[in-house]
This record gives structure tokens, sequence and C-alpha cells, in this order.
């Protein structure tokens, strides 16, 4: 498959980490964060850390939208499927996140009406199919997905669909970044820049790390070629005593970003002054609100919202993992607690949530090794 295949082409693959190993510094210990979690999911799905030198340390970052949600507002999505009336819809990879008194599906078997999307549009749809009850979207994701949530919205107006709202929990991802950057525990020499949510921004925001932190950053693709690429480029820029933003994922992101998507962000959201995010607290101009002009379509202009503040369960590490502090096995509840059928923290739960990559992938490999080295 075009794309796919030649991204994944095994010699290529090994040329590319001797490049890798060719230009490390031998003497030095290098920590690249990988912002996005669908980089990390590539990174032990593909087996990578294998492929690099020792001294090169991956710290996962805080790109999983699920994962930096904190409980309180899941469970103040949920305060609104208590009512018979709404019909709550929101993306798979939400169902299984914990709230203080269970997921969404736990939910849906309590006998609340929970529904799968895959796109506000379907919630859209439900809403004129379901002319007398109220449709509320659980509105989630970076830049990557809030484009889709701001025409729906617009669409919602022209048609006047007055029995559709979307709770809104879209986060932005360059005050995430900053927030890492003042983290005083933390400590980077570059960053792997997300590449969904560069496909909307562009790779002209990133600007302000290279010049500000001297840190280069290189936004990139999700195949095991694409993400070796995107280290060399570091690498290179490193070696040179640069620090610039380059372009590794050239095929899908456009330096400007997508003028269209951001036209319909901005006509529809504005920033929030404060968002809380889990494990880096609240976080100033992080993610967007709906505007008063649709005010009629904000879950949370027209509903009781409770706006409760939960904390994790003490043991649970997982503001330590987002931050990169702590690597998934390093939790102390991981795989034995909370493990992927158990979930106690987000991370466990989403697809790109660095604690279910772990345990699907280096997590099982380990266990495989003991029984080899046992039997
Ligand atoms: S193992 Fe579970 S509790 Fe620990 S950080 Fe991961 S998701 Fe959170």
């Amino acid at each position: 498959m075009r794309f796919v295949d030649e991204f994944r082409d095994p010699e290529i693959i090994t040329k590319a980490a001797a490049e890798v190993h060719r230009l490390v510094d031998p003497g030095r210990h290098y920590r690249f964060m990988e912002v996005c979690g669908g980089h990390t999911h590539a990174i032990y799905r593909f087996g990578l850390k294998d492929l690099l030198p020792e001294n090169i340390e991956l710290i996962h970052g805080p790109g999983c939208p699920v994962c930096v949600l904190p409980m309180g507002r899941i469970d103040d999505g949920l305060s609104l499927c208590q009512d018979s009336n709404v019909i709550f819809t929101a993306f798979g990879d939400m169902m299984r996140v914990p709230g203080t008194h269970g997921s969404p599906l736990e939910h849906k078997a309590r006998g609340a009406d929970v529904r799968i999307v895959y796109s506000p549009s379907d919630a859209l749809n439900l809403a004129r199919a379901n002319p007398d009850r109220h449709v509320m979207f659980f509105a989630i994701g970076f830049e990557t997905t809030a484009p889709s949530t701001a025409l729906t919205l617009l669409r919602a107006r022209v048609e006047g669909i007055k029995n559709f709202s979307v709770f809104c929990n879209h986060v932005t991802i360059i005050p995430a970044i900053r927030a890492i950057l003042d983290s005083p525990d933390m400590r980077l020499d570059a960053f792997i820049g997300p590449g969904h949510v560069s496909t909307v921004i562009g790779c002209r925001p990133y600007e302000w790390i290279c010049r500000n932190e001297n840190k280069p950053i290189v936004v990139s693709g999700f195949e095991p070629l694409d993400m070796l690429q995107s280290i060399v480029m570091i690498l290179r820029q490193l070696n040179a005593g640069e620090a610039k933003v380059e372009n590794q994922y050239k095929r899908v992101v456009p330096w400007e970003g997508n003028r269209a998507a951001l036209r319909a962000m901005a006509e529809v959201f504005q920033l929030r002054p404060y968002f809380e995010w889990r494990g880096l607290g609240f976080i100033s101009q992080s993610a967007l609100r709906i505007r008063d002009e649709f005010a009629e379509w904000d879950a949370e202009q027209r509903f009781q919202v409770p706006g409760v503040r939960v904390t994790d369960p003490r043991a649970a590490q997982c503001g330590e993992v987002l931050k990169g502090v702590l690597k998934p096995h390093q939790c102390k509840l991981f795989g034995r607690e909370c493990t992927p059928e158990h979930p106690i923290g987000a991370l466990m739960v989403s697809t790109e949530g660095s604690c279910a990559a772990y345990h699907s992938y280096e997590h099982r490999k380990q266990l495989l090794t003991n029984i080899q080295t046992a039997a």
C-alpha cells in the first residue's frame, strides 16, 4: 500500500537505524519527547526502541486527548445523561474511561442512553433522526478533531437543529508543550512534533520552541521510517548546533496548516482563560470553549453542569507519566491493579495512552522473555 509499505521496508529501516547510530555522540545522553500519543503507540508497536542506541531516551508527551482530560470533566459530561431524554454520544475511545461513578459504558449498563459515534456529524444525524430527544456530543481532542466539531455546529445552526449540543473539551497543543518546558523536573533535548495536530495548525506555531528554548522540533509521521528519519533530522540539527522547526511529514502536513479548518475553529470557538489538564494542572489559554453566538448548542450553557473537581486515586501516577517524569511501568499500579481490562487511569484505556501502548507491546514482550528464560 502506497505510503505504508515503503515506510515499513526492513532494508531502508535498517539503513536509517544505522544512520542514527552513526550520528549519536556516545558520551551524551539524549532525551527526546514524542508529543503525540500516536507516536508513543508506533514506538512500542514497531519495537523502535530496540533499534535505537541506548543513550537515546524517548519521553512520552501529553498528546493523548483522552488521557489529559481530568476525571471531573468526564463526571460533568456524564451528569447530563442522567436525564432520560438525553442521548450521550462520544468517540469509542471515551467509552471505557473511568469517571468517579463509572465509565460511559458502565452508565450505559445502568440504563443511560450512551452511544458511540465516529464523528460529530454522526451525532447530528442522530439528532435529526430523534427530534423528540436531545443529543449531546462529548467533544474531545486537540486541533486535529476540533475543526469537525466546529463544522458540525455551523451545520446545526444553518439547519436550525435545536435538539443537539456539544460538551466541549477541545484542548490546544502549544500551551501544553509550554507547560512541559516550564516544568523544573524536565530536561529535554528536542521534540518529535505531533503529526496529526500539525495538519491543522501547520509548523509555524512551534517556532518559539526553537527561538526561546533552543530546542529542535521535527514534525513527524507515524510509520517506523518516518520516526527514524525524524530522529536523524534531530541529531543532525544537534550536531550542527542548530535549533529549528523541520517538517518530516511533508506528504501530509502543510507548513501553514489548513486555513479552512482554522477559519471554522475561529468562527465557533474561543480560548478559555484556564482549563485543567490531568497531571499538568490548570494551564491558561489551553482549551476551547464555544462562542456565545452558539450558546444554544453549548451543553455547558444550556444545562446545569456541576463543575466537579476530582483528584485521581492516590496511588495512580498518571500525572507523572503524562509529564514524562515516569515511564508507564514505573507506576505502582501498572500491570497489577491497573490493566487494559480494569483500567484505573485513562492512559490505560485510549489506544494513544502510553500505559495501554506499553502494556500491549512492551509488557507482553517482557513477560514472554521471562517465560522463555525460565523454561
Ligand atoms: S498504570 Fe494506570 S494508574 Fe498508573 S499511570 Fe498508567 S493509567 Fe495511570
